[in-house]
């Protein structure tokens, strides 16, 4: 049985479990599945389709909990082959969501706050997850290289995936990043090429390359895999709703570089409505940046449909994508669910990132920092309800971005040897 009319699917050329076809977000026309992102009709971006299986809940989440501790679980949802499980990968997935009741304490919500912390993944970021999706794209179109446009965490997981999966990889990155960030994607031992320039300089690069000989047979797992990449974010979705016990959460935030993940959590929030997994109710999706990138929340509040670019200058790197390409849809989906998005300064970031750790025992890199400072901002200005449930994202690894919390973090003594010494510090 399927959900949705499969026209394309028989001229597919490659299989990749429901995924049916293409279509494009903004009219509608399916392509095949092949390496491609935009319509050749109106050049919108593209989106996978699916056959997706229907009228048995209740079987397909017996199955759901039946598989492996990881996404993999729902590869019935997603663009990968059936026996996907089976093949070298990261494994990704499956992260905690530890209910925060002390953080909830301390910001005064009463509804039950959830930290699903993706600082679990393999990589340490929830890079990993989408990164897994477009491996087996690679895969599937006869791909031998890795490549991206990086903000830090995305060449450090495309590095670790591709030398498990058996590809080459050469990685893209601003030049200025954090040295975790460097150190993880160089370590795994492909090509990182640093860039004199921003994020966006970056991944303007990365679209020349792949219109270029020198970058044919190469899969950008950001662009010309972006479809398929972008899915993985979905398995953030079907995990909160699985581990709230098959339920939709009132609220969430999620932080946006590019707004992918956004949408995408978005997107499987959707099909698990459709596909009765969840009950349907309404949910508010709450988008955050950071001050000094915040083109997102600029366009929010001030009521504009564009979104226009900025030159990004915060601690929070990973999230610092000026042009973000999904941010008109991260506009739709936050004034659709009556959410918001809002924006924290670096020092709110830095206080967030000791906030979490304080309350909770999780170290968050900076990008979590903008999420728990942002869910603050928007509990004290009465746009998050304290008295209905909160998921809030940590999407990386406090020690990935140890330089932002180093200056105002450090030993509370340091002493001599000696009992006296320790008696002379006062902490005893
Ligand atoms: C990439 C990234 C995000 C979000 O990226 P999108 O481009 O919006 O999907 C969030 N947090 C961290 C730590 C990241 O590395
Ligand atoms: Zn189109």
């Amino acid at each position: 049985m399927a959900v949705q009319a499969s026209e394309s699917t028989s001229t597919s050329a490659v299989s990749l479990g429901p995924a049916a076809a293409l279509s494009c977000r903004e009219c509608g026309t399916r392509f095949p599945l092949g390496p491609i992102f935009a319509c050749q009709e109106c050049f919108g971006p593209l989106e996978v389709a699916y056959d997706l299986p229907s009228g048995d809940p209740e079987g397909l989440k017996k199955q759901i909990e039946a598989g492996p501790d990881n996404i993999w679980r729902y590869a019935p949802l997603l663009p990968v082959p059936a026996d996907v499980a089976d093949k070298p990968n990261l494994n990704p997935g499956f992260t905690k969501l530890v209910k925060a009741d002390r953080l909830a304490a301390e910001l005064g919500v009463t509804g039950g706050l959830y930290v699903k912390d993706d600082s679990g993944n393999p990589t340490h970021s929830f890079k990993d997850r989408v990164v897994a999706i477009a491996v087996e794209a690679a895969r599937a179109f006869g791909f031998t290289t890795l490549s991206c446009s990086s903000t830090g965490n995305l060449a450090g997981a495309v590095g670790a995936a591709a030398r498990r999966a058996g590809f080459r990889s050469c990685v893209f990155i601003p030049h200025d990043l954090e040295a975790g960030k460097v150190v993880m994607a160089a370590v795994y031992g492909g090509d990182l090429v640093g860039i004199e320039g921003n994020y966006d300089d970056v991944n303007r690069f990365c679209s020349e390359l792949i219109g270029d000989p020198l970058g044919e047979g190469w899969g950008f797992v950001n662009v010309n895999l972006r479809p398929y990449y972008g899915e993985g974010s979905k398995t953030l979705a079907y995990e909160i709703c699985e581990q709230l016990g098959w339920e939709l959460p009132d609220q969430l935030v999620i932080p946006i570089a590019s707004g992918s993940q956004l949408t995408k959590i978005d997107k499987g929030l959707k099909e698990l409505i459709r596909l009765g997994l969840v009950e349907d109710k309404p949910y508010k999706i709450f988008g955050a940046q950071a001050e000094g990138c915040s083109p997102v929340s600029t366009a929010f509040k001030a009521g504009h449909d564009v979104v226009r670019p900025q030159k990004p200058n915060t601690i929070a790197k990973s999230l610092a994508i000026g042009n973000p390409a999904d941010g008109p849809y991260v506009l739709d989906i936050a004034r659709r669910t009556g959410g918001a998005v809002e924006d924290v300064n670096d020092e709110q970031v830095v206080d967030a990132i000791k906030l979490l750790a304080r309350t909770e025992g999780i170290f968050a890199e900076t990008a979590g920092g903008v999420t728990v400072g942002v869910t603050k901002k928007l509990i004290e200005n009465g746009l998050i309800d304290p008295a209905k449930s909160l998921v809030v994202l940590n999407t990386g690894d406090g020690l990935k971005t140890l330089d932002a919390v180093a200056p105002t973090t450090g030993p509370t003594a340091t002493i001599r040897p000696s009992l006296d010494s320790f008696r002379e510090a006062g902490l005893g």
